[in-house]
């Protein structure tokens, strides 16, 4: 059942493919409504991989402002990509690769030295056909390993930057089997209160839209308020040509985990599955999600986390962390409150008078001097009034700098990366710039001067874990893999000075020479961590390290 005939008759395993473009509005969930889609699929026992396709020309998000473009999600295989995929992770446990995630900026510049090497022996360049050629080639890249292929395209049906694409995938459905793809669009029925109807018109005019660059939309996805009725779903099906069955409304929900069931029950795996014409559908197992949703909506209490940060104002800039906490609250049933503070504030205002009265303080990642020395602030605090720390990144590197300032009573401690930026050297560098490191049995060599982007110790790496070590109790293993992303490290040449102040180095790469894990021996739950542990986490699968901070919390939000 899974495999798809060929036109010539063979049968070998291609995937089906499903292109998911967004209209009237941006910031539809076209994310979700893609993860969500992918996870029912894996219900019904099939393999999915899902990508994403945007328009925009940074080559890729890894130098992007957090303020700009929320976080930036990091592959086992060190693609620095768009926070889609972090959904996608999460819903269908499926890691996802560098050749998920692509941006018109990378496919303009593949294209551009495929011009330089002579590849294209002289002719002229143009859009369609080479552009076009580049994008179907990506997005064809193992359509043997899997059943479906989600691919997601950014923004919006109708934006300039997004043509290219949209020619892309009208040309390779073309070019596929007929029956081997499928589109779906997602759109906005906004109410109008006057005259308490739906209005259907945006939606139908953003398919016209899509149907004048050549692609008719198979499924329409319709975010609403209200809940549409059967006489709007007819127009709409008449006037976008659609089936009415594959008019499906997606509602606004109180958990982003609900949206597998909600879509379940809206009929949306049924509709793709009428579309593919896959008879008689597998039944879905929807056993994971309905424990997943059972433990959204039944906590038995509640804890409070600070995240102490820099990109506070806009919550998207640590999606992965909020995500996974609320995992770890899953995991220990128990609702987490978290209040998002600006580490900046702790320059002019006391840092007890923000930090009393939470359970735990985490204080994530970031680059940058700014903020920093509110962070380390907030590192005292934790130490001293014993309150779960949690350090991610740049979290771990503050915690390294605090304690080396004030139990290993080293002047100045700090970061060469504020020297760096600062360009005069004021700190003495217990965190320093990492310029050579081993990958796997390759050594890494870097510059000061390389370019911003790609310069960074990313993806997966190997830790080791100090037995007996409350990390190692928390992993339930000696051996682990965590993903990365920094250009500092902590300096191994205070590791001795740290380990007599009650500092232990719990976690070291597999060659003993980069610190990956620092725990302080007498306190309830102070660990800092040079990864990324959040990029990991599932609802059906928490982290075991905010599974555990969260455990830690609760027990703390006992005692006082
Ligand atoms: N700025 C720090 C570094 O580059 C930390 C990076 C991070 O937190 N991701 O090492």
């Amino acid at each position: 059942m899974r495999s798809l005939e060929t036109t010539t008759g063979d049968s070998e395993i291609m995937a089906r493919y499903i292109f998911i473009t967004g209209g009237v509005v941006s910031s539809l969930g076209k994310g979700l409504a893609s993860a969500a889609l992918g996870a029912l699929l894996q219900a019904r026992g099939f393999s999915v991989r899902l990508r994403k396709l945007d328009p925009y020309l940074n080559v890729d998000p890894g130098t992007m402002s957090p303020f700009e473009h929320g976080e930036v999600f990091v592959t086992d295989d060190g693609a620095e990509t768009d926070l889609d995929l972090g959904h996608y992770e999460r819903f269908t446990g499926v890691a996802a690769r560098k050749t998920d995630s692509v941006s018109s900026g990378r496919i303009y510049s593949s294209v551009l030295e495929k011009e330089r090497r002579g590849d294209y022996l002289g002719k002229t360049i143009q859009v369609v056909p080479h552009v076009t050629n580049e994008i179907k080639d990506f997005i064809g890249i193992g359509d043997d390993e899997v059943d479906f292929m989600l691919c997601e395209i950014g923004g919006t049906v109708g934006d300039i930057e997004g043509l290219p694409f949209f020619e892309a995938i009208r040309q390779f459905s073309h070019e596929k089997p007929r029956g081997q793809c499928l589109f779906m669009h997602l759109t906005l029925l906004p109410f109008l209160n006057a005259s308490g109807e739906l209005k259907t018109k945006p939606t139908q005019h953003s398919v016209k839209e899509l149907q004048s660059i050549g692609i008719a939309p198979d499924i329409l996805v319709c975010r609403s308020e209200h809940s549409i009725p059967q006489k709007e779903r007819e127009k709409l099906a008449l006037f976008c040509n659609v089936r009415p069955e594959s008019v499906i409304a997606a509602y606004d929900l109180d958990s982003i985990y609900d949206a597998p069931l909600a879509y379940h029950k809206e009929g949306l795996d049924q509709a793709v599955l009428n579309a593919f014409e896959i008879t008689p559908a597998p039944k879905p197992n929807l056993e994971v999600w309905e424990d997943v949703s059972e433990r959204i909506h039944n906590p038995e209490g509640s804890v409070n986390i600070a995240i102490v940060g820099k990109y506070t104002q806009l919550e998207d800039a640590y999606k992965s962390i909020a995500e996974a906490l609320t995992h770890g609250g899953m995991r220990n049933r128990v609702k987490v409150i978290i209040g998002w503070i600006d580490a900046e504030k702790f320059d002019t205002e006391a840092v007890e008078s923000h930090l009393e009265g939470y359970d735990g303080i985490l204080v994530p990642g970031g680059f940058g001097e700014r903020g920093t020395e509110g962070m380390i602030k907030a590192a005292t605090f934790a130490r001293e009034k014993k309150v779960p720390y949690l350090g991610i990144c740049l979290g771990m590197q503050m915690a390294v700098i605090e304690t080396s300032r004030h139990l290993a009573k080293i002047k100045n401690a700090g970061s060469e990366e504020f020297d760096h930026e600062a360009g005069k050297k004021r700190f003495k560098p217990v965190v320093y710039h990492l310029k050579e490191w081993l990958e796997g049995n390759r050594t890494i060599k870097r510059d000061e001067k390389d370019d911003k982007g790609g310069t960074m110790r990313l993806g997966a790496y190997n830790a080791i874990l100090k037995q007996q070590s409350q990390i190692s109790e928390i992993y339930n293993s000696e051996l682990i893999s965590e993903r990365h992303r920094h250009r500092y490290e902590v300096d191994l040449k205070y590791r001795d000075k740290l380990e007599k102040c009650g500092v232990s180095f719990s976690g070291m790469s597999p060659d003993n020479r980069l610190p990956e894990i620092i725990e302080i021996n007498d306190h309830p739950w102070f660990i800092g961590v040079q990864f990324h542990p959040e990029l990991k986490s599932k609802p059906f699968e928490p982290h075991p390290l905010f599974a555990d901070f969260i455990r830690a919390s609760v027990d703390r939000s006992r005692l006082v």
